[in-house]
């Protein structure tokens, strides 16, 4: 028995259910669709195929659970002792949840558990938002002409549409449902088609943490379907979304005819600047596991092109090549596998024709570049990761978010040019330095054009701000500024005169 199979006996989960006003339902539209393991290609669940019916009853359900006000009105007190508790709730339930996670993005159960993407992150951005709930304080304004008090609140915007990314359910519920929640919104998430049961046990959570009902409300199905439907409902009042900039932008412009709020986390292409003084090893290291660990480059923030000094250049892609080599996929539910497949038959073909595009365009494939066609694995979507060299930055590997275990290695001269090199990019989303001068480092970080920078390693904490730039897209999540995205700033003004 594989590991897969051996998971799939134990694992129980809600399959093709919508949670909609406390209840976990068949969706209204009556239909459902297959949910495929990119392990080992078979259909392993269901997802409910919601219409507009569907969208309609969640977000009525949300609107009224808003205006009630059991949600928005608790106190601060309230609602950080029971964000406290969904905190609590999800911790307990770390083992499982991190096993769904797996089970709807084919991510390996050992990044599924880890801190950086999986149960306890989003149990800690939950406690992160409970303990700001009581601390964001307004403002008292200076006001003139006459004797006046004036002074500025926060409220909740209302209902949130919190639309996922297939790659990462947990991570990404917890944050947009976390800092929406923190201001009293409700929400109505829409999670990808491609896999919902991690998405539905944690709004399962927060039902049992005592979080009432209608505040936390999930749907599911296609874009076109269920997620323009809730995009354009009357009833949302602000838009959370994560995925690609094709669909963000269609977003952006359907959103725009409501002129709803919009928070948009999309792709990336970030570069991974490695200067001549750098720990090269370290580097190598860092550029394969971004694209070969884990997730398999099918992270937004993975630095997928290493522009590197050509005079550490050939030991570089040697260093990566070594390490690819033991960084091979497996098993995801194995927990000692620690690269994963590709999520679907489509992506894999695609993933293919950018390294497909880089050979003819003149790039060279240094290792990886075959599907895995043996045993086990042969059923699912593996690709071996890839080393591309002797890539320009006008090549479309180079250009193109590839989603996939792919890396391209460019060279650069001096530091002028490996930033401009790394700003020429529609994308702005990450960047990492490896060097060991920190003048330089500081000197780069300056000038590169991206939400985030990391000097010799990147990380993931509900306290740091995220979010792009550029084609990347706009607002925040993580950190006290999510706060903003989710609530509107009011100004009240007391006459004093008389
Ligand atoms: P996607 O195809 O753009 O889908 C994202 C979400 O939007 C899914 O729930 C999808 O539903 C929904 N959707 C599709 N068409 C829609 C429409 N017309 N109206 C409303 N919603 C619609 O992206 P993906 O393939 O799932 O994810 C990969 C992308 O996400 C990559 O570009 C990656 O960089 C990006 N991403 C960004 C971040 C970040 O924080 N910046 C994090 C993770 C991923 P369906 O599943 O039914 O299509």
């Amino acid at each position: 028995m594989t590991a897969t199979e051996a998971a799939l006996a134990e694992l129980r989960f809600h399959s093709g259910k919508v949670l909609v006003d406390g209840e976990i339902r068949d969706p209204l539209s009556g239909q459902v669709m297959d949910q495929v393991f990119p392990g080992n290609g078979r259909a392993v669940a269901q997802v409910a195929r919601c219409q507009a019916e569907d969208v309609d009853a969640a977000v009525t359900a949300a609107r009224r659970a808003l205006e009630v006000g059991e949600w928005r009105d608790l106190s601060a007190r309230e609602r950080r002792r029971l964000l406290l508790r969904y905190a609590g709730v999800i911790e307990a339930d770390r083992d499982n949840l991190a096993r769904l996670n797996t089970l709807d993005s084919g991510v390996p159960l050992q990044m599924s558990s880890s801190f950086a993407l999986g149960p306890d992150v989003v149990a800690d951005m939950f406690q992160f938002y409970a303990g700001a709930v009581d601390k964001e304080i307004g403002e008292v304004v200076p006001v003139y002409p006459g004797r006046a008090l004036d002074y500025t609140v926060r409220h909740p915007l209302g209902v949130i549409a919190c639309i996922t990314a297939w790659n990462a359910p947990v991570f990404l519920f917890g944050a947009k449902v976390a800092p929406a929640l923190a201001c009293g919104n409700t929400v109505v998430v829409k999670p990808s088609e491609l896999g919902a049961t991690a998405t539905l046990r944690l709004a399962e959570l927060a039902l049992e943490a005592g979080i009432p009902k209608g505040v936390v409300n999930v749907i599911t199905g296609l874009g076109p379907e269920c997620g323009e439907p809730l995009v354009t409902h009357r009833g949302v009042d602000g838009i959370s979304f994560t995925g690609g900039v094709a669909t963000g932008r269609h977003v952006a412009r359907l959103a725009a005819d409501g002129l709803k709020r919009v928070v948009l986390e999309l792709g990336g292409k970030s570069p991974c600047l490695v200067f001549e003084d750098a720990d090269v090893d370290a580097a190598a290291m860092l550029a394969a596991g971004m694209v070969a660990y884990g997730m398999s480059g099918q992270g937004c923030v993975c630095a997928t092109r290493a522009v590197v000094h050509e005079s550490v250049a050939e030991r570089f892609q040697a260093q990566v090549a070594s390490a690819m080599s033991w960084m091979r996929p497996g098993d995801p539910f194995d927990p000692a596998t620690l690269s994963g497949p590709i999520v679907s038959e489509r992506q894999l073909q695609r993933v293919m024709s950018y390294i497909e595009k880089g050979r003819e365009e003149g790039a060279q494939v240094v290792c990886g570049g075959r599907r895995l066609q043996e045993g086990a694995l042969a059923h699912g979507f593996f690709l071996e990761p890839t080393l591309l060299a002797q890539v320009r930055n006008h090549m479309t590997p180079a250009r193109e978010e590839i989603f996939g275990p792919v890396l391209c290695a460019l060279t650069f001269a001096d530091d002028d040019e490996a930033i401009r090199i790394a700003n020429d990019t529609d994308y702005g989303l990450g960047a990492v330095i490896m060097t060991r001068d920190l003048r330089r480092a500081h000197r780069v970080a300056a000038r590169i054009e991206a939400g985030t920078v990391g000097i010799n390693l990147y990380a993931v904490c509900p306290t740091l701000p995220f979010g792009g730039i550029k084609q990347s897209g706009y607002g925040r999540e993580g950190s006290r500024h999510a706060l903003d995205d989710y609530s509107y700033l009011k100004n009240v003004y007391v006459d004093l005169n008389g």
